[in-house]
């Protein structure tokens, strides 16, 4: 299952499909959490299933929701235990994370897919913070942090299509900085403020 844990976020990215920041943010409850774990750990103990499987992802930064985050890994852990499965799980994120939570994902999570667009300076004309300043220095930080704890990762970059001609570029330097398992580059998607900016992506921030 995949848990959509709050629309909040700590970026304001140019051509953000959900419109992170334009509306009063919502947070999931533990409650409704545990309520899906349930479901799901009970569905794959009924299947005969080995696992069942937790990601937690956008519409928002999933780890801005923190409290929840990690209570209702913890929950999905003891129904685990409790039915004798494997747990799986993964976490989708901007990179934008403190020395703690790099920690904790490092020693709990199966794997992460974390958002970077490439050179520092593309990253930073479309990742860019609530206060308006870029990111890239902290995602690099988190980057480097998984490196050295051979954590696995796959990054995502998004690609505008102003920044086309620099994509080459930008994989070259993510491949030959960075070791993550993969690199998904995917186009901007138009909804929410990808589409305000049309093709080219470069949303209005409200
Ligand atoms: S695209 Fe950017 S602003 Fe939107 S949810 Fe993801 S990190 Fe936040």
């Amino acid at each position: 299952m995949t848990l959509f844990l709050t629309t909040a976020c700590n970026l304001r990215c140019t051509y953000c499909y959900a419109s992170a920041g334009n509306a009063t943010p919502k947070f999931m409850t533990l409650e409704t959490a545990r309520r899906g774990i349930d479901f799901v750990a009970a569905n794959a103990a009924q299947r005969r299933s080995p696992y069942f499987e937790v990601g937690y992802h956008g519409g928002g930064e999933p780890t801005v929701h923190w409290p929840v985050l990690t209570a209702s890994f913890d929950y999905a852990r003891e129904k685990a235990a409790e039915l004798q499965l494997e747990l799986r799980s993964s976490v989708a994120t901007n990179g934008v994370l403190s020395g703690p939570q790099i920690d904790w994902i490092v020693a709990h999570v199966g794997g992460v897919s974390l958002s970077c667009d490439g050179l520092p300076t593309v990253h930073d004309e479309c990742r860019r913070t609530a206060s308006g300043s870029g990111s890239s220095a902290r995602v690099i930080h988190t980057l480097r942090r998984f490196d050295e704890a051979k954590f696995p990762y796959g990054i995502r970059l998004t690609v505008t299509a102003e920044h086309i001609g620099t994509l080459a570029d930008s994989v070259e330097f993510l491949s030959s900085e960075f070791h993550p398992s993969s690199i998904q580059i995917e186009p901007v998607y138009l909804l929410g403020r990808g589409r305000e900016g049309g093709l080219g992506g470069v949303g209005r921030i409200h």
